[in-house]
């Protein structure tokens, strides 16, 4: 039948988008065309490589400036960022908190350094991000709000957060979840691993929770080689963050003490160097990226049975990592695809395991998850690096 989905089809049409003078196309690579040389030469040159340096102070500037956040504190890599913010809003051992079932498996273990638990929610089609409407649902039946806290009526433990994560750089519903965690008490920390240069409405993702984590790790959109960063609007916390990532150091010229239980989380300046020349390249990164899911939008509009997953409404995604849907009907297709695109030297990888699929986190509370289910047997995800959105020819 000639109506149904044909993995070479779809090869070939994704052969339309990619460079023809390669057969290896990687999901995603780093770009170093900037100052990247000339930043990390000066933290040679000056001996100024690790916990100290100017390159720091200025990432952090410009990530604060940016996104908009008041204050971003720069650390070792997005999970530290995460454990952090579970700190920073006070999740104790023993708390619950609502972390999607279909992410990247450091938003669950970022819960669990906490000694919480992690409790899985669904996912909407429409952002494959949280979706407020299952998860009200859902709390209407489970939750309890008792004075300023949600407890889970089924366990006895106290749901402290909800931590939504902008899947391949898409935002999230966040109006929507916003309301639901105001009216039952609780505190959003956004996961924007994936989401740097993402918009909500005009307004960055990561600016919306009470804090959240970006992570510059070597496949993000841009790389610090390993990095994170933790953003608030909320002048306290930003420097109770800086407290906490930097082994909680009281300030003295010669004397070393310290007045808690710390991390040595801070990012080191020759890290912060590369930022700061990645950060200077963040809008032409962005421009490519979003003419690469342009022309893989056209390409793959061509072929039936499967739809490119374009940016949700209000929303101005970064197209950090691209991703298109097969049809319902053709699911039992897509491992014959991804075997055939690897095999053509295409990368191309499936959606995580999702997290009660893992053996640490299958006995986790969790709601009814047919969403998740459903997008994780038939999403794929495609080469996405910028370089692949320059028009071919340019260096
Ligand atoms: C990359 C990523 C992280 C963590 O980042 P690292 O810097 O690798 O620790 C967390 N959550 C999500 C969704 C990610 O994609």
């Amino acid at each position: 039948m000639n109506d149904q989905l044909d993995p070479k089809a779809i090869l070939a049409a994704l052969r339309t988008v990619l460079p023809k003078d390669t057969n290896n196309v990687a999901l995603h690579e780093p770009r170093f065309s900037g100052n990247e040389s000339a930043y990390v030469k000066e933290c040679l040159d000056t001996g100024w490589v690790s916990s100290v340096g100017k390159f720091v102070d200025r990432f952090e500037v410009q990530l604060a400036e940016y996104t908009g956040a008041k204050r971003a504190i720069a650390v070792v890599n997005g999970t530290a960022a995460l454990h952090v913010c579970l700190l920073l809003v006070d999740v104790q051992p023993g708390d619950e908190v609502i972390v999607p079932a279909l992410t990247f498996v450091a938003t669950a273990n970022a819960v669990t350094y906490c000694g919480a638990t992690p409790h899985f929610a669904d996912s909407a089609f429409t952002t494959l991000g949280l979706d407020p409407g299952k998860l009200d649902a859902y709390l209407q039946k489970i939750g309890e709000v008792r004075g300023n806290n949600c407890y889970n009526k089924k366990t006895g433990k106290r749901i402290k957060a909800v931590i939504p994560m902008h899947t391949f750089g898409h935002p999230v519903d966040l109006d929507s979840l916003i309301e639901v965690c105001t009216r039952y008490r609780l505190v959003m920390v956004e996961d924007a691993a994936e989401s740097l240069g993402s918009f909500y409405k005009g307004r960055h993702t990561g600016n919306w929770g009470k804090v959240s984590a970006l992570s510059f790790n070597g496949n993000k959109i841009i790389t610090t080689g390993g990095g994170g960063a933790i953003l608030t609007n909320d002048e306290e916390l930003g420097l109770r963050a800086k407290h906490l990532t930097t082994t909680a150091r009281v300030p003295h010229p010669w004397e070393l003490a310290h007045d808690m239980v710390g991390y040595n989380y801070r990012l080191p300046n020759i890290n912060a160097a590369l930022g700061c020349a990645q950060l200077e390249q963040l809008p032409s990164f962005l421009m490519k990226k979003r003419a690469l899911a342009e022309q893989y939008r056209a390409a793959l509009d061509e072929v039936k049975g499967v739809t490119f997953f374009t940016e949700p409404g209000h929303s101005k995604s970064n197209y950090w990592l691209n991703a298109f849907l097969l049809d319902e009907q053709e699911s039992d297709k897509r491992d014959a695809l991804l075997e055939l695109t690897n095999r053509n030297g295409i990368q191309t990888r499936p959606a995580w395991t999702l997290m009660h699929r893992l053996p640490m986190y299958e006995s986790c509370p969790r709601m009814e998850l047919s969403n998740a289910e459903d997008l994780s047997r038939r999403l794929i995800n495609i080469p996405s690096s910028a370089v692949l959105g320059e028009p071919y020819g340019e260096a």
